[in-house]
């Protein structure tokens, strides 16, 4: 039977089914994002809503998402599009479109600001064959493409997307195999070797969560700004990361908001190792 060779869930999909993620199924035999073209939401954002501060700061990006995840955070901040009830519904009702359709408007808002397309909402990696054939198209036309990830997909995909991406924010949403394994169901080593890959090929930033009680130990964020900082030193890159405050929504709702005070002391303690530290959400 087929396998899903896109992250280390390894999904084997039977003919017509669909993968963990609710974005994958099988067709002929072979796994196909189920999701292509099929977009749930649609901005002209600001790039460093995405959060990008360090890439083109003062731009416009028309922003895309489809639906599915392949994690399963209890905190998602977009749970409507990417593992709820109501995200996998969107496999019969999102509306659908070529990437020759998205590049055009991508243009036409060009006047309004606009630098290229910025995949994200959901996690686009989970059907990264829209994101390569659209990035292709924006970039022949002179636009630029960001994408934003959670970094668990596996190095063939990287390899698949990198050539059409100008700039990623990758999440890296703690600096344990607890964290990832205990509140995820996700991959610790298999984030921190896509973030690793990314570096090489373009403008990284990186954006960590904090958690009351799971994830803002001082230790680990010297341990997390530490590893960042060895990938700056051993690709000389500057990666900046972004720090920021957690509140309760989806299925964690019994944590209070992270406390302002706890940010600005990560951020302090990041910035030991790290030069652009950035508190987000306060
Ligand atoms: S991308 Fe989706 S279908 Fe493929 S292995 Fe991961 S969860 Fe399974």
């Amino acid at each position: 039977m087929p396998v899903c060779d896109v992250c280390f869930r390894h999904c084997t999909i039977e003919e017509n089914a669909i993968g963990f993620c609710g974005a994958r199924t099988c067709r002929g035999g072979h796994i196909v994002a189920d999701n292509y073209g099929k977009l749930t939401s649609q901005a002209l954002d600001p790039i460093e809503k995405k959060p990008l501060k360090m890439f083109r700061p003062g731009s416009k990006v028309l922003s895309i998402g489809s639906y599915g995840c392949n994690l399963r955070c209890p905190f998602c901040q977009n749970s409507s599009i990417s593992w709820s009830h109501k995200a996998f519904a969107y496999r019969h009702d999102a509306g659908c479109y070529a990437p020759e359709e998205i590049v055009e408007t991508a243009q036409i808002l060009r006047k309004r600001g606009n630098i290229g397309i910025a995949f994200t909402y959901n996690e686009p990696l989970i059907g990264y064959e829209f994101v390569r054939d659209t990035a292709k198209l924006s970039k022949k036309a002179g636009m630029e493409n960001v994408l934003v990830t959670n970094g668990t997909a596996t190095l063939h995909v990287l390899d698949q997307i990198v050539p059409y991406i100008d700039a990623m924010n990758i999440d890296l949403k703690a600096f344990t195999n607890r964290f990832y394994k205990e509140l995820l169901d996700g991959d610790f080593q298999m984030v921190k070797e896509f973030i690793e890959g990314a570096v090489q090929s373009c403008h990284v930033e990186v954006t960590t969560l904090i958690i009351p009680g799971e994830n803002d130990s001082e230790e680990e964020m010297r341990r997390l700004s530490s590893w960042v900082a060895s990938l700056e030193k051993q690709y000389k890159k500057t990666i900046p990361l972004h720090i920021t405050r957690f509140f309760p929504t989806f299925k964690l709702t019994d944590k209070e908001p992270t406390a302002v005070s706890t940010i600005m002391n990560l951020v302090a303690i990041a910035q030991e190792n790290l030069e652009y530290v950035f508190p987000g959400n306060i």
